[in-house]
């Protein structure tokens, strides 16, 4: 057998390995947002209508969907590519029927759905995430991070059996660093004496702060960042602080992306940065606060990935139906390692280097046959 053109087909598919990548996930922020912007009906009756009708209302979708993420919109669709707009032919879904967070960054993490994840209430996950499986490899044992708002992530990345470096919640993230600076010390007090708004769930800007502080001292290869204020403004009916905070979380990727940049380590074309959701929600004046089995349109998700030799490409089009299940081997590939390998019934890698899929990626039987009845609260 000549292995030659296996090879060139092998490196026409995928995308140059970068030394460093980096997911972001936005809890439960909708497609419909990312792709057309603020909703204009949504918006009605909230404190300071018009107030914030000039700031995100547009009656062009590209000028509306700029002015509330224009990180995303100006630069990662520039630079990269976006999936996610089924309006185009680019649907992305989950696979798992739950439609809520931990089944979902489960399917996320691992590339599969696990029906034995029912909800948020999972004790530590059974399944070997891809960040576990990277903390193993050669050059980058030591080198993976977690910095996530919700408490829940030191189960979902099953830190007691993964020993991953998980800072999560309301915990100070640097209290079990013997090395201390003021800025830690400022940052473990925040998190001290800030009233949690939402349970387990720390704000975005904190735990960002904590992140950025260790960014430049610790250095990771590679690094999750969770944000959770979209999904719990979204559950308390609070419209105008959804749009806010996903204003600000698009500033907090302009901002880490920044940082990046002027860090030798990461500078120009090492780091490959993934921006997703765990679940998207419903549609319509009360749905859109919800998710769940039921929940029509929670299905629904969208990813922005940039990075090295991943043609420049905006929003795609056409590409048939992609899923959650994919994102796990393509945070794989974009180190050239293979997640397939390890787990063979995990997704493939999305089509980042294909123009056109023809086979739909492994949608599972469940996506369909979604379960009849309505989850138990599924926050966030
Ligand atoms: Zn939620």
């Amino acid at each position: 057998m000549n292995a030659l053109p296996l090879l060139v087909t092998l490196m026409l598919a995928q995308p140059l390995p970068a030394r460093n990548v980096v997911l972001v996930a936005l809890d439960g922020l909708r497609p419909a947002e990312v792709f057309t912007g603020a909703e204009r009906a949504l918006m009605r009756g909230v404190e300071n209508e018009q107030g914030l009708v000039d700031k995100y209302w547009r009656p062009d979708v590209d000028a509306r969907r700029r002015a509330l993420m224009p990180f995303l919109w100006g630069e990662v669709a520039r630079q990269g590519q976006l999936f996610g707009n089924a309006e185009l032919g680019s649907p992305m879904q989950v696979t798992n029927t739950r439609r809520c967070s931990y089944p979902g960054y489960n399917e996320l993490f691992t590339g599969a759905a696990d029906p034995r994840i029912e909800d948020n209430e999972h004790p530590g996950n059974p399944n070997v995430t891809v960040f576990e499986w990277l903390a193993q490899q050669p050059g980058l044992e030591g080198r993976v991070q977690a910095f996530a708002t919700w408490d829940t992530f030191y189960r979902i990345l099953n830190v007691e059996r993964s020993g991953l470096d998980v800072r999560a919640g309301w915990e100070p993230p640097f209290s079990h660093e013997r090395e201390r600076t003021p800025a830690r010390d400022v940052l473990d007090g925040l998190f001290r004496t800030t009233t949690p708004l939402f349970g387990g769930n720390a704000l975005d800007a904190l735990t960002w702060a904590a992140l950025k502080e260790s960014l430049t001292t610790t250095h990771p290869r590679v690094l999750f960042l969770g944000l959770g204020e979209t999904d719990e403004w979204a559950h308390a009916g609070r419209y105008d602080l959804t749009l806010e905070s996903a204003h600000r979380a698009d500033a907090v990727i302009a901002e880490l992306w920044a940082t990046l940049q002027a860090l030798p380590q990461y500078r120009d074309h090492t780091t490959l940065i993934i921006i997703t959701t765990d679940h998207g929600r419903g549609r319509g004046p009360s749905d859109w606060q919800e998710h769940g089995a039921r929940i029509e349109g929670a299905q629904d998700v969208w990813l922005a990935a940039m990075g090295p030799g991943i043609p420049a490409w905006g929003e795609r089009s056409d590409t048939g139906l992609v899923t959650q299940a994919q994102v796990a081997s393509t945070v794989a590939q974009a180190l050239g390692l293979d997640w397939n390998e390890a787990r063979p019934l995990s997704g493939r890698p999305l089509p980042l280097t294909a123009a056109r899929v023809t086979r739909a990626a492994p949608a599972r039987a469940t996506v369909v046959a979604s379960a009849q009845r309505r989850e138990p609260s599924a926050r966030p």
